[in-house]
């Protein structure tokens, strides 16, 4: 059925009706009569049905995790368990203010505490700050502690090694990290390989960001010669660990060679997460750039956690108070409900839901690489331009089966990237109809090419006008009306 646009509210009810009529024995409830405003223009005036009936529409108007399936790649759009939310807004935690004595918030900090252990121990690193609100900004975060440590060597070098499926945010975080980006290409695996690196490897590289899995959603099977390599020219290995959802509990970036790696706990611990909302990008480090972290830090003297602010070589700090701390609850709760077990079994899922939704859609769509992937799988628009149905037409006639969009033209190495990501939450049910549905456009894209090109045919609105949108944006509903008027 056909989605109906809903009015906003000023357009509903009628002069003179109210949703509620509170009354006491004496007639109406005495109120205020400078509260009353009788000089509103347009004030809405609706029943409580209307009300109610408004906003449950607007809110079925959301997509999202909690309605169906969002096969977001490299966005780990996983199921947030609600008991995570209930852990969040206890008020003990939610309550608490971030100036209260230490003595009165050991609950907290011991939270803290455990989540910097068990991130270390899932990283296979030996300290952690829990500070970075977001995983770009846990970036920034590690490859400023990666200068201050160049720096206490006599050297902050100059360049920063950047493989070219690389998400935007590493040669961001380097540039404001005063680095140089050099960009270093994949071969025909898809991989980085290790001569690469080689080759370019001098002393003025003060480390390598590297994301494993990659973001073409392959493991990085040379990362250990690299970081080999890296470490006798005296750089650094730097790990994005935005895709930790493929590793947590089974492969430790710590084992493999990395030094600084960051965390998406927004993504990999169940947080829910989209439109900016907000995140947490705890950073893990080997033990010789513990002191540059920011700073305060958790210290425990005689079983009392107290914050350590003395930290002369930190690098300060990159947020206010100690981060986002209901978004470390959440993620705390989701560890605890899972268990080191539950989070490797929800490793070896989140694998195989990937490497099935690939099994069962190779031939169908063309893979831009073939190997066994990780947590989410690459297909390419290549098939299906030939009747000139692109990637985009993939994605917006997916809108009308039901699904929300895959990650779409990332990376930008695959021409026609469609980056799917379905996680370890969803049903073979679910994973078997999202199959439908895309073998479903792969068909029609020969048979009723046109059909997939005007798609989406089901949604309120069809294709939008997207850089309009952006240079003109229509933010009243009158300009929204006499828009979908002409
Ligand atoms: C999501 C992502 C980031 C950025 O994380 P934010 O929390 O959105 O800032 C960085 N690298 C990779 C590989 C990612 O997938």
């Amino acid at each position: 059925m056909k989605r109906e646009m809903e009015a906003p509210i000023f357009e509903k009810g009628s002069r003179g009706r109210s949703g509620i009529d509170v009354a006491c024995d004496d007639g109406p409830l005495p109120l205020d009569a400078t509260l009353l405003r009788d000089d509103l223009e347009d004030f809405p005036e609706v029943s409580e049905p209307e009300v109610i009936r408004h906003y449950v529409r607007l809110s079925q108007l959301n997509y999202s995790v909690a309605t169906n399936f969002y096969p977001l790649g490299s966005c780990t759009m996983k199921y947030n368990p609600v008991v995570n939310e209930r852990a969040a807004a206890l008020p003990g935690f939610a309550g608490l203010h971030p100036y209260a004595p230490e003595q009165s918030a050991q609950g907290a900090l011991r939270l803290l505490r455990d989540l910097e252990h068990w991130l270390c121990e899932i990283g296979g690193l030996d300290a952690v700050s829990l500070q970075p609100a977001a995983g770009a900004q846990g970036e920034l975060t590690g490859m400023k502690v990666v200068r201050a440590w160049h720096q206490s060597q006599g050297r902050p070098r100059s360049k920063v090694l950047i493989p070219e499926s690389a998400h935007g945010t590493n040669p961001a975080s380097a540039t404001l990290s005063g680095y140089d980006s050099v960009s270093v290409p994949c071969d025909e695996r898809g991989l980085l390989s290790a001569a690469s690196v080689r080759a370019l490897v001098d002393e003025d590289v003060a480390a390598l960001m590297l994301t494993n899995p990659s973001t073409l959603g392959l493991f990085e099977e040379d990362i250990e010669e690299i970081a080999a390599i890296l470490h006798a020219a005296g750089a650094l290995l730097y790990m994005d660990g935005a895709n930790m959802n493929a590793l947590m509990g089974v492969a430790k970036p710590g084992h493999m060679g990395a030094d600084v790696l960051q965390f998406n706990l927004h993504k990999t611990f169940s947080t829910p997460h989209g439109g900016g909302g907000p995140g947490a990008g705890p950073v893990a480090v080997r033990d010789f750039l513990e002191k540059f972290l920011p700073r305060p830090r958790i210290v425990e003297r005689a079983g009392v956690l107290a914050w350590d602010n003395e930290c002369p070589q930190s690098i300060g700090k990159v947020r206010s108070f100690y981060g986002n701390f209901g978004i470390l609850v959440r993620a705390y709760a989701y560890m605890l409900a899972c268990g080191g077990d539950g989070l490797a079994e929800s490793t070896r899922m989140a694998v195989l839901a990937a490497n099935y939704l690939k099994a069962r859609l190779e031939g169908r769509y063309h893979v831009a690489y073939q190997r066994p992937c990780m947590h989410e799988v690459v297909l390419t628009d290549k098939l299906q331009s030939r009747t000139g149905v692109r990637t985009l037409d993939i994605a917006k006639r997916l809108l009308d089966h039901g699904f929300h969009a895959p990650t779409i033209y990332f990376p930008l190495v695959v021409s026609g990237a469609l980056m799917i990501e379905p996680t370890e939450s969803e049903s073979l049910e679910t994973l078997d109809s999202f199959i439908e549905a895309m073998t479903a456009i792969a068909i029609e894209a020969e048979t009723d090419p046109d059909k997939v090109r005007d798609a989406p045919h089901q949604t309120l609105l069809s294709r939008l006008d997207e850089t309009r949108a952006a240079r003109h944006p229509l933010l009243t509903w009158q300009g929204v009306k006499s828009r979908l008027a002409t």
